[in-house]
């Protein structure tokens, strides 16, 4: 632990993109471009922590709102503050956009706050929240709607062969205009796994409350452990409607910020499991407030994505399912950290380090870096 107080002194900002070749598309949209945001923050004594958000599109006004208006705000004071920061930076920020860019830029600040305090004291953040677990369950996430039959049921069974027991897939194929189609394939995928694998269905938006419910109706029959955003993220009654007209358990969240969001989430009985995504909605500041906002309602918490940022919130909140590895997010990531840990049998272990526990591989980051520029305040 260091004795003397530490003062921010630099921010630096990495956009660090690979573009999708394959034209991956959920039910809505098609992906065309992987970016991560990488944060660095390092103190007068030359400690550095980091933060990742990530920007499919908009990292160049990710990038400007840290090293423009946040990092001013922020430099000369103690990275220890995060409460304070936080409460900051909402209210300095709140009139541009309490949701979407904004909270990335914030997330992404925060996290690598949360990465120095660790290091400052000394500790893995799971160890510094109080304690959890090592060993953490992580399920694989794919299965695109652009993809085949075949396509799907081999990369879903390529999973399993890979030792995940949850195992995650699209619907809405055919722009969300073929329920027959959609149930096919998820026969298709039940039969080539077996009945013990847990399946969870993402419909990324597509439909209206009535569609959804009657997916879920023939659904039911293939033992669907999650159904996710059935319908637009907006769209709490119809989410509602949806929870009251299945016995499938309902999840969302990715699209929602801050613990407002969550709140409105659960007054409005919107999902059994809560997706919020800490390099999003808030970072981890956000996410411990989210978390305990989910087991006062006695629901369940699965932060959406991200597995590396959100591994010590999901070690420590006793509620939290597991956490989800995006396949199409693992060629970046696996190379913007150089110690990044890989799931075994669907687990991963945490780090011991301090922090995240993580090491950046600055090599890989220069090399990439978008805009090849340093910024500093
Ligand atoms: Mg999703």
């Amino acid at each position: 632990m260091s004795t003397h107080q530490h003062r921010i002194a630099k921010i630096d900002v990495h956009l660090v993109s690979s573009p999708v070749a394959a034209g991956f598309a959920d039910a809505t949209r098609t992906v065309e471009t992987i970016g991560f945001t990488v944060v660095r923050i390092t103190t007068d004594q030359g400690l550095e922590g980091f933060g990742l958000t990530y920007h499919e599109v908009g990292g160049e006004a990710t990038r400007s709102l840290i090293l423009h208006n946040i990092a001013p705000r922020i430099v000369g004071r103690d990275p220890l503050d995060t409460e304070v920061l936080w409460e900051e930076l909402f209210h300095y920020l709140r009139g541009v956009g309490r949701k979407g860019l904004t909270y990335c830029a914030l997330s992404a600040v925060d996290l690598a706050l949360w990465d120095l305090k660790g290091k400052i004291i000394g500790l893995p953040l799971y160890r510094l929240l109080g304690g959890g677990k090592t060993r953490l369950p992580v399920y694989a996430s794919g299965g695109w709607t652009s993809y085949g039959d075949d396509q799907l049921v081999d990369e879903m069974v390529g999973m399993v062969g890979e030792g995940y027991s949850h195992i995650k897939f699209k619907v809405g194929v055919d722009n969300a205009q073929n329920l027959t189609r959609d149930l096919a394939r998820v026969s298709k995928v039940r039969e080539a796994v077996g009945p013990d694998i847990r399946l969870l269905i993402d419909a990324n938006n597509c439909w209206d409350a009535g569609t959804a419910i009657k997916f879920a109706d023939r659904a039911k029959e293939f033992d669907i452990y999650l159904f996710e955003e059935p319908v637009l993220a907006d769209d709490i009654p119809g989410l509602a409607r949806v929870r009251r007209g299945t016995s499938i358990p309902l999840a969302t969240g990715e699209h929602e910020y801050t613990k407002y969001g969550a709140r409105d989430l659960i007054l409005g009985e919107a999902a059994d499991i809560i997706q919020l995504d800490g390099a999003r909605a808030g970072g981890m500041t956000e996410m411990l407030k989210i978390g305990a906002l989910t087991q006062a309602w006695n629901l369940k918490f699965a932060p959406h994505a991200m597995e590396h940022m959100h591994m010590h919130i999901v070690s420590v909140m006793p509620n939290a399912l597991f956490l989800e590895r995006l396949r199409i997010f693992e060629d970046v990531s696996n190379k913007i950290v150089r110690n990044a840990p890989l799931p075994k049998d669907g687990f991963i272990e945490i780090p011991t380090g301090p922090g995240h526990g993580l090491e950046l591989d600055m090599d890989f980051i220069a090399e990439f870096d978008e805009t090849k520029v340093t910024g500093r305040p």
